[in-house]
């Protein structure tokens, strides 16, 4: 089918369970879906009869259906096919099992299950995750939904984790909406950035999200649904094995990678129910360059928001004096040079105040909550700023942030992180 056709108007009928899956690849495209009959939804978000949604550049959507339907597509797509072979009804079936948990644990009155998402990159963790939060919210639950995956940065920005009470499913364009999320700063784009600061980040977000459950009895029994990163070998595998732990989860869906099953069967207590998933064949694999193209658009749209949901940040001067600096990791020391007492590894979770200098223009710092220097690690932030000029003549630093100023506290954790502003 040559390009020109492809980006006619074109009708799909679709049986019972098939999906249609569709790639707007290229930057500036835009591709516009319809329901015009039955029902349909995208990954667990039910589509609005007549209501025409539009999808851009990088794009990666499959429209399934549950009993039939006609869809409209206007635009121009890379791929589009009908898959008749999909794991919806085995991923049905997972949500109908901890639905089965969630109302025996309002009849005992114990919190519901807290489910984690594993399995290597590219094989649709964050999407099974979605789908089954969708399902969860469509029964009236309210679940937390926490993401591990510090490479996109689920609910905040890259280079975090988080978690997110669930209200309602997510927009078809926009995903979740984040009200008042739980967000743990690491800084990095991936865990090995700093092994120790993610495992300390993740038993501090994992108590706090206990303590969350607890007064509220509705969240109490929806359970928590946790996405993990696609690291599942070596200090990658011991983190999934810390999160089931501090967690303490109870099932455990394994996506795609049988050795991964063998080895946490291997290594769980047996008392987590550990369930072995295929992936769905339209999962798409990104790049690397895609990879780190997604996660810059998900920094520009922190700051600048989407198409349908535009932002308009603020650009203020800060003196040096008015706001503290950190970093958190030094260098590594020689044992014999650390103070009596310290284990050689602590170099990686010190807080060391920082000079703004040229170096960290365009880098994104971490607005934290800490009140004392000691909590600023394992504290929790407000949100972002993007550091954009830094003026050593007049000790000045511009930031770039969401809201108009002054920083909810002037305390900035400097992130490795970099957003060029091409507004
Ligand atoms: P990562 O390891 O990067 O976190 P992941 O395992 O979480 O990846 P997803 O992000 O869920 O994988 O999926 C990768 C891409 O595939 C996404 O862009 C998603 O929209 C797309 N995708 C998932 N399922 C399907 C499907 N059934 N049809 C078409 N595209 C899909």
């Amino acid at each position: 089918m040559t390009d020109e056709k492809k980006s006619v108007l074109q009708e799909y009928k679709l049986e019972a369970d098939n999906e249609l899956r569709f790639e707007v690849e290229t930057k500036g495209e835009k591709v516009y879906l319809t329901l015009k009959n039955g029902l349909a939804e995208i990954f667990g978000t039910e589509l609005v009869k007549g209501k025409t949604y539009e999808f851009t550049g990088g794009s990666k959507v499959a429209v399934f259906t549950w009993h039939g339907c006609t869809l409209q597509v206007k635009g121009k797509t890379d791929v589009i096919y009908t898959a008749r072979e999909t794991p919806m009804v085995i991923y049905s079936n997972c949500h109908a099992a901890l639905e089965e948990m969630r109302t025996e644990s309002e009849i005992e009155n114990k919190r519901g299950p807290t489910t984690m998402v594993v399995g290597p990159t590219d094989v649709g963790k964050s999407t099974l995750c979605k789908i089954l939060l969708n399902y969860a919210v469509r029964m009236g639950r309210r679940p937390i939904y926490v993401d591990l995956d510090v490479g996109q940065g689920g609910i905040s920005m890259p280079g975090t984790i988080g978690a997110s009470v669930i209200e309602r499913p997510a927009s078809v364009d926009d995903g979740f909406s984040q009200e008042a999320p739980l967000v743990y700063h690491l800084g990095h784009k991936t865990p090995s950035g700093n092994i120790l600061l993610y495992q300390k980040i993740t038993e501090e977000l994992a108590a706090t999200v206990k303590e969350r459950l607890e007064p509220n009895k509705k969240t109490r029994h929806s359970g928590v649904i946790i996405n993990t990163c696609g690291w599942v070998k070596g200090d990658g595998y011991k983190q999934l094995l810390l999160a089931g732990k501090v967690f303490e989860v109870d099932v455990v869906l394994v996506l795609d990678q049988e050795r991964l099953y063998n080895e946490l069967v291997r290594d769980m207590p047996n008392y987590i129910k550990i369930v072995f998933l295929q992936k769905s064949g339209g999962v798409v694999e990104l790049s690397k360059s895609v990879r780190s193209e997604a996660r810059d658009q998900r920094i520009r749209e922190y700051f600048y928001g989407t198409p349908k949901n535009q932002l308009y940040p603020h650009s203020y001067d800060l003196k040096w004096a008015d706001v503290k600096l950190f970093r958190i990791g030094a260098p590594k020391l020689p044992a014999s040079c650390l103070p009596h007492g310290m284990k050689p590894e602590d170099h990686r979770t010190k807080l060391v105040p920082l000079t703004p200098h040229s170096g960290i223009s365009h880098h994104l710092a971490a607005v934290s909550f800490a009140e004392a220097e000691d909590d600023v690690i394992c504290a929790h932030v407000a949100g972002f700023v993007c550091v954009s000029n830094v003026d050593e003549e007049r000790q000045t630093i511009t930031l770039l942030s969401p809201q108009p100023k002054p920083l909810p506290n002037a305390v900035l954790v400097l992130s490795d992180l970099q957003f060029m502003d091409s507004h």
